[in-house]
């Protein structure tokens, strides 16, 4: 009799459970929207990252379905063999003028965009730089790629300096990766600084803009046009599943890399193309962003007025908790979080808001240092969404500091 070389599987998922760590899903049974259907209930949502509201939008359903009708279902291939289609290409003209680069690649998703890129750029010879804060799907495609790979301080561009005047000499190429909006903080790296030493130390650097496309710059374009950087040499990687409310990455840069990553990104080479449904509600999307312009607007004046909310309701000492005062992490995106020291705090305030009707994310150690209550904002909330968040998480904190009938 031999051993069942799959029963350590169980075993390590109870450990999981006792740790606290275990996750399951949850089905939402509407079309996603600032309002959305969970077992049999109306949630507001805080918890979405279809920032501009458009993957509900009809515009995006239609152009989704006459791409379906037109293309089929899927794309049959890798790009290279059976799986190009005409729009593939018309979504990456729409990307590099939409980002102001010479050329842009669609990948099957972000992650598969962010461990191909990296993979192709670095290898053995070669040096990583990576913010602390970093997405997984940067710290494994520098994994991934065999090279060298560096952590440094979340935001520390003094540290990374010297950590560059210790080590680059002694490699061949050098790679800076970051996220230009952290997904779990919802603050942003210092992008022109980081293209400074960037210049300075020879380095390529790869942003990752998730976050940020269709949300940061006036037109949507991310961080580069934010910070005014817009000219300067560097590889911007995206998705197409947040603000852009479709499903895919990309990559955006000058002509060369775009035809090197073609060429040698075997997460892009070795999987099959994006399905015609994707690539048309995408290009949709773009499209309307440029239209519409006052969806970005609107989206910032809701992060606008739910700080405002944030600060005048919940950062005071004195009427909340004693214990643990709420403190808004600096933000300079529409992911907004409020910290609360106690992690079970956070998980009860969590569980509460959603006994209320509110969706927002407990979000604890390990995934984050400090445990915090993770609220993203979206163009299509209303004011009336955001005052109902905040009158809920004031009750609820309210009444965690003071004792409840005997239940303990
Ligand atoms: C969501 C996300 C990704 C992955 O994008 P997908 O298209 O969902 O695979 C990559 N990086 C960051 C920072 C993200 O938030």
């Amino acid at each position: 009799m031999t051993n069942d070389p799959y029963a350590w599987i169980e075993p390590s998922l109870k450990a999981i459970q006792k740790a606290n760590w275990y996750r399951s899903v949850r089905a939402i049974d509407s079309c996603p929207g600032a309002v959305v259907e969970m077992e049999g209930r109306s949630l507001l949502n805080f918890a979405s990252n279809d920032y501009l509201g458009l993957a509900g939008d009809d515009r995006l359903i239609a152009a989704a379905v006459k791409a379906t009708r037109r293309w089929g279902t899927g794309s049959t291939g890798s790009r290279l063999l059976s799986g190009h289609r005409s729009i593939h290409r018309d979504l990456e003209r729409a990307i590099a003028d939409f980002k102001q680069t010479e050329d842009a690649l669609v990948f099957s998703s972000g992650y598969l965009a962010n461990l191909g890129t990296i993979a192709a750029l670095v290898g053995k010879r070669d040096l990583i730089f990576t913010d602390r804060y970093n997405h997984s799907s940067l710290k494994n495609g520098a994994i991934l790629s065999g090279a060298t790979v560096r952590e440094y301080p979340h935001c520390d561009a003094g540290e990374l300096k010297l950590q560059l005047q210790q080590w680059r000499s002694h490699y061949r190429r050098c790679l800076i990766l970051t996220d230009s909006v952290f997904s779990m903080d919802g603050d942003l790296c210092p992008l022109p600084h980081l293209l400074d030493l960037a210049a300075e130390f020879e380095s390529m650097i790869l942003i990752d803009e998730a976050h940020a496309t269709g949300v940061l710059g006036t037109t949507g374009a991310g961080s580069p046009e934010h910070f005014g950087v817009r000219h300067r040499p560097l590889i911007q990687m995206g998705t197409l599943s947040k603000a852009l409310g479709s499903l895919g990455g990309y990559v955006a840069g000058s002509a060369s890399l775009i035809d090197y990553l073609r060429n040698r990104s075997a997460s892009w080479i070795y999987t099959t193309g994006l399905s015609p449904a994707d690539t048309a509600a995408a290009l949709e999307a773009i499209a309307i962003l440029q239209r519409e312009p006052q969806r970005i607007a609107q989206l910032w004046k809701n992060v606008a007025d739910l700080k405002t909310l944030i600060s005048e309701n919940l950062t005071d000492p004195d009427p909340i908790s004693e214990q643990s005062v709420p403190k808004l992490l600096p933000s300079g995106s529409p992911i907004l979080c409020v910290q609360l020291d106690d992690p079970a705090l956070v998980l009860s305030v969590g569980d509460r808001l959603k006994a209320n009707g509110i969706l927002a994310a407990a979000v604890r150690p390990p995934t984050v240092p400090t445990s915090r209550l993770r609220m993203t904002v979206m163009a299509t909330h209303e004011t009336s969404h955001l005052q109902q968040l905040i009158e809920s998480l004031v009750e609820i904190l309210r009444s965690n500091r003071s004792p409840v009938n005997g239940t303990h």
